[in-house]
Parts: structure tokens; sequence; C-alpha cells
């Protein structure tokens, strides 16, 4: 069936174990694991507005 509207993205970070994940609104964030950056990305608003991307 068509995936239609928002789409979120998730790929390895090359060369680590990380996960780098893109969001709908074009915001990225790497994590080390897919509970945590799928929690981030359902969480679409919060999480990528003023926070850095440290830890
Ligand atoms: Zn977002």
């Amino acid at each position: 069936m068509p995936v239609t509207g928002l789409v979120n993205r998730i790929d390895w970070e090359p060369g680590s174990d990380l996960l780098r994940g893109t969001c709908h609104c074009g915001a990225r964030r790497t994590c080390d694991g897919p509970v945590e950056m799928w929690a981030w990305l359902l969480a679409h608003p919060r999480g990528h507005g003023n926070d850095d991307l440290d830890g």
C-alpha cells in the first residue's frame, strides 16, 4: 500500500555503532539504539528544537 505523508529514516552511521535518524521535518540525530531513535522520531516536536545533539 502506498505510504503518504511524512517519512522518517534511520541509517547506520558509517564507521560507528550509532544509528543516524532523520525526522520527517529534516532534523537529524544520532542514537545508540533503535528504541531511543524511534522514541525521538515519534516524539517529533520534542528533542529537536533548541536542544543540542550532545549526549
Ligand atoms: Zn521532527
